[in-house]
């Protein structure tokens, strides 16, 4: 899994080992990836399993936890359904990630509810179905309080924001001063007032807390854990009742984008909560967790075809189907997101040969639609392949509707495990739909094709 050549090496950037080799061989001998099929994701379903698997270890001494995975991070409804046969519940943050929670099969007890922008609709139907509902202001607790029928099965929150600073990417840190979410505990008066809140409420039996992720040290999240911990102790302590009866220590593991490993690892994660808060674990608070990225990015990858190279300015770029609409962050924010790169050739074959500095680019027509700047890779030509790793969170999943191009296909896959000779694996691979690749005939209707008429009609 760590196989290096250094031929690859850019920025920062290592080049992938063997892993998913295979599976882009099966893919183009497949068709899934080539000309009837120029871009596509790909998700390792034992993959995912074993990365459930290390979170439920990690915990596996924790007398009472629900493990949710963030719908955000991978909102397609076989990932979601795989996710719930794994054991995990899943926290939402919008009606359409709840439908979809709904749709792949998880027990409302098993869903969470977060967002800062909840409608009174949206807490309606979740209080009715019973999922539990973190309000992220004492504003939306006053809504609940109208709206909260006493028979409703949904354990409710509050989301408190410990303000323990942010992390490298700013956009991506929910703990700073002035963040938008949770109720900004070290705001003068806001310990009071949360108290109180909790004081008058009886069923309000849950604080919550997400400081974040991707460039966020682990000391950092644990931090804002700890701070949610001894809050909870505060009001226990003050109202003199186990009012708080659980803590959503939320989620956020960064991802490594840079190797094969895997770090920081779940079991870090909690040695750092560990010594940051020893008495989460004691049983004193059942926990809920919420990871998104960590249990996905690594499982998965883009597959896009190169459609023609050319030279320009004395660069080298290669045109691909992989940009903006798939790889969103990388291409806004490449420093913050940058990806690591694989060259394959048409048959699928990992590309050998001297490496060139090249610029791979998308296809959309803004000229910063380039995944990566320079990067030594191996000569690419008309109808090769680039792989980008490390794409299973927040890239196909989440694609970007720009210059109309479709949500490219998404595939499951299980590579089963070829002979024991170092060759990588070679056994068969199969493939699993889960989610088709947008049609045309998608796309007009989804850009009012059943309104064409609207703006030139004269009688309206
Ligand atoms: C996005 C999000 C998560 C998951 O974050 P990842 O970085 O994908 O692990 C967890 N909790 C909340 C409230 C979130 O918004």
């Amino acid at each position: 899994m760590t196989q290096t050549t250094s031929a690859h090496h850019q920025g920062g950037t290592a080049p992938p080992g063997a892993r998913f080799d295979a599976v882009v061989r099966a893919a183009v001998g497949q068709g899934l990836l080539g000309e009837g099929g120029p871009v596509a994701g790909f998700i390792d379903t034992e993959g995912v399993r074993a990365s459930v698997g290390a979170l439920h270890d990690a915990f596996a001494t924790t007398p009472e936890v629900l493990h949710t995975f963030a719908a955000k991070a991978c909102s397609l409804v076989p990932v979601l359904r795989l996710l719930a046969d794994c054991g995990m519940g899943c926290e939402v943050a919008s009606p359409g990630e709840l439908r979809l929670a709904m749709e792949a099969g998880f027990a409302p007890s098993r869903v969470v509810l977060d967002s800062p922008a909840k409608t009174r609709e949206e807490i309606r139907l979740a209080l009715a179905l019973g999922v539990a509902v973190n309000a992220d202001s004492l504003g939306e607790l006053r809504r609940i309080d109208a709206l909260r029928n006493p028979g409703s099965a949904s354990v409710l929150g509050l989301r408190v924001n410990p303000q323990v600073g942010g992390g490298s990417i700013g956009p991506m840190s929910t703990a700073t001063d002035t963040s938008k979410f949770g109720v900004a505990l070290r705001d003068p008066g806001a310990r009071e007032a949360i108290v109180e809140a909790f004081r008058v409420r009886p069923w309000l039996t849950r604080l919550h807390t997400h400081v974040g992720s991707q460039g966020c040290p682990l000391e950092l999240i644990a931090d804002g854990v700890a701070r949610a911990y001894e809050l909870a102790e505060e009001i226990n302590a003050t109202l003199g009742v186990r009012r708080v009866t659980s803590l959503d220590i939320g989620g956020g593991l960064p991802v490594n984008f840079a190797d094969e490993t895997v770090h920081p690892s779940y079991a870090e994660y909690v040695a750092a909560l560990t010594t940051a808060a020893p008495g989460l674990f004691s049983g004193r608070y059942s926990l809920v967790t919420e990871f998104g990225r960590s249990l996905l990015a690594k499982n998965g990858f883009i597959g896009a075809r190169v459609e023609y190279t050319k030279d320009a300015g004395g660069r080298r770029i290669a045109l691909t189907h992989a940009g903006a609409q798939t790889a969103t962050r990388t291409v806004l924010m490449p420093d913050a997101w940058p990806l690591r790169i694989g060259a394959f050739g048409p048959d699928g074959t990992p590309k050998t040969g001297p490496s060139l500095a090249q610029d791979i680019a998308g296809p959309c027509c803004f000229a910063g639609d380039v995944v990566a700047y320079g990067r030594e890779l191996p000569e690419l030509a008309e109808d090769d392949v680039v792989v980008l790793y490390d794409t299973g969170a927040y890239y196909f999943s989440t694609p970007w509707a720009y210059n109309s191009l479709p949500r490219p296909a998404v595939y499951g896959f299980r590579a089963v495990a070829g002979p024991e000779d170092g060759s990588g694996h070679d056994g068969p691979v199969t493939f699993a739909t889960v989610r088709d690749a947008q049609s045309l005939d998608d796309i007009a209707a989804e850009s009012g094709l059943a309104h064409a008429d609207a703006l030139v009609r004269r009688d309206g």
